[in-house]
């Protein structure tokens, strides 16, 4: 096929590869060094055209980077913060007789979402319930009752989604591709922060637009430090684990 020319190299035939030495990596390419115990240079699957795509966050490139960032027992750490309690205080959300958020330190003592207040009370008697705010038949405001009642009272969730908006605003300010997915989830396109930090890793990255588009990367050597310990998903994988303890919303 004359379109020989727009194949990568390391599709087109193995006869011709005078060129790069980037070839399909099988070492095929030149047969003259006869001990071919020099090390391969490690090669990546991507290709520069596809680094390049990820500045601009396209979605064609596999290399796009999305952060779902879900925030845990968020209606609880809301209140501990409104309250300003210790965060090892251990506190759950309550609407009527369901628990609908438990902080970390009501879940260390078996806490979970899956129980009423009464019962979450019996387990951890120095449990701090809150009630969600609420709207009291008659009221021009929702605030904070000390014993609502379903009868007269409804529940309102505003406190929660004005602390959301904050939050929201705050990945807003670090990164310009937000999505917001619920009152306590949101997704974050990092495609283009994350290219930035490659390149200036591996300052040889950026000599991507004199790459030819299909050419494949180059793989770092040694260790690459991402610098995160990750507890918090280390938290949420053994709540799902366990199917229950739920921090719930959120
Ligand atoms: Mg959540």
């Amino acid at each position: 096929m004359p379109g020989n020319t727009k194949r990568p190299p390391w599709e087109r035939g193995s006869g011709s590869g005078s060129g790069s030495g980037r070839g399909s990596g099988s070492g095929s390419g030149s047969g003259s060094r006869a001990g071919g115990d020099k090390p391969k240079k490690r090669i990546s699957k991507f290709t520069y055209r596809q680094l390049a795509q990820l500045a601009k966050y396209s979605v064609d490139t596999p290399l796009r980077v999305i952060a779902h960032i879900d925030l845990d027992a968020f209606y609880a750490q809301v209140e501990t913060k409104r309250l300003s309690l210790p965060a090892d205080e251990p506190l759950a959300v309550q609407q009527w007789q369901n628990l609908i958020a438990v902080n970390y330190a009501a879940r260390a003592h078996s806490v979970t979402r899956h129980e009423t207040a009464t019962d979450a009370l019996k387990r951890c008697p120095q449990l701090r319930l809150v009630h969600v705010a609420t709207w009291r038949a008659g009221d021009m405001h929702w605030a904070y009752h000390d014993t609502p009642s379903i009868a007269t009272h409804k529940a309102c969730l505003d406190p929660y989604r004005a602390e959301s908006k904050k939050i929201l605003a705050l990945f807003r300010s670090a990164c310009p591709r937000v999505e917001k997915a619920s009152i306590d989830e949101s997704f974050l396109d990092l495609s283009a922060m994350v290219h930035g930090e490659l390149v200036r890793r591996w300052p040889a990255l950026a000599r991507a637009a004199e790459a030819e588009a299909w050419e494949r990367l180059p793989l770092p050597g040694g260790e690459v430090e991402v610098g995160w310990a990750g507890s918090c998903v280390l938290e949420k994988e053994k709540e799902e684990e366990g199917g229950g303890g739920g921090g719930g919303l959120g």
